[in-house]
């Protein structure tokens, strides 16, 4: 099967994205299956952004992917603005796109409502865009979350549409939700989000995860150490349950409930584990960011395979809708 899947260029990546999609990305690249990663820097400028953080977060992206396991030799990992036919295909493609269907999309609307910065034509085309990416590499399954369902099926129709028009050519993509794993946030909230600050990063230094995750939210009925608590609401038990062990966390959950363990010992078990777990992917990291060219490296040959293939697709469907087009 082939694969497509994209992620922005934003910053740093929390563990919301680590069990969300990164995870997932390298078990789909495991099993064998022909996997693009595209780092959407496109996407990125539909809202303002600072050019030299734009580049410097494109290259901590490419090597937070490698340190979580995205193989070169596996997968093709790239960045969207090295694959112009992206661009290209996004303009027939909108094309086809209805106005009031566009206007429909809920991510567009519920953020252009509450943020002026949204509301451009790129932020409104982007969803297009998201369908030009996926159909460029005639991907059979894109993983999405299920907040990209309703572009997704943008995609399908804007697929579907084409090959109505001009000839059955494009695979009809299948969109796959992952069994995410929620990450709740250290405030207590459901999702972990850069927005709320209250993520730890995949690649945070041991100090800073401690300083995240001492004052971080725990069961408001353990106002001193003797009160005991209730587990299964707390925040820190959840985070307990992606990294600790069986034992550990039987550990935790009869300490808290009897109070004989305290938030913070329970924090520092969390903490232990979690550290172990983060630390070879921070190794592998600062091995990629101290050397920059080579992850620069692997971005270049990765445009390279992709751009083959968005030429050959686009060809196609240069000759497909009338255009001159000269393959290079
Ligand atoms: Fe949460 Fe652990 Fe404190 Fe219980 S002991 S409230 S699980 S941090």
């Amino acid at each position: 099967m082939r694969v497509f899947s994209g992620i922005q260029p934003t910053g740093v990546l929390h563990l919301g994205n680590y069990f969300g999609m990164l995870r997932n990305s390298v078990k789909l690249q495991d099993e064998g299956n022909e996997c693009f990663y595209s780092i959407v820097n496109l996407h990125a400028i539909t809202l303002p952004q600072d050019p030299e953080a734009l580049k410097k977060h494109t290259l901590e992206v490419a090597a937070t992917m490698l340190a979580v396991g995205i193989n070169p030799e596996k997968s093709v990992l790239f960045v969207q603005s090295d694959v112009p036919e992206s661009t290209q295909l996004a303009w027939i493609l909108s094309c086809l796109a209805p106005f009031g269907q566009m206007g429909r999309m809920v991510q567009f609307k519920e953020k252009s409502a509450t943020d002026a910065a949204a509301s451009n034509l790129g932020f409104f085309s982007y969803p297009v865009l998201q369908a030009a990416d996926i159909l460029l590499y005639k991907a059979d399954l894109v993983p999405v979350g299920r907040d990209q369902a309703q572009h997704l099926e943008l995609c399908r129709e804007l697929a579907t549409k084409f090959n109505t028009r001009y000839g059955d050519f494009f695979p009809i993509p299948k969109t796959i939700h992952p069994k995410i794993t929620k990450v709740v946030g250290l405030d207590g909230s459901a999702k972990m989000s850069k927005s709320a600050n209250n993520y730890i990063g995949i690649t945070e230094d041991r100090e800073s995860i401690w300083k995240k995750l001492k004052p971080a939210a725990t069961d408001p009925a353990r106002v001193t150490r003797f009160d005991p608590g209730n587990p299964f609401i707390c925040n820190i038990y959840k985070l307990h349950e992606l990294f600790s062990p069986k034992n550990d966390i039987e550990i935790v959950i009869d300490g808290c409930q009897t109070a004989k363990i305290g938030c913070i010992d329970c924090k520092q078990i969390l903490f232990e584990h979690m550290d172990s777990h983060l630390k070879p992917i921070r190794d592998r990291y600062n091995e990629w960011m101290s050397d920059t060219k080579k992850v620069e490296d692997v971005l270049k040959a990765g445009a390279e395979k992709a751009r083959g293939i968005a030429r050959e697709t686009l060809a196609e469907v240069y000759d497909l809708v009338g255009f001159s087009y000269t393959k290079k």
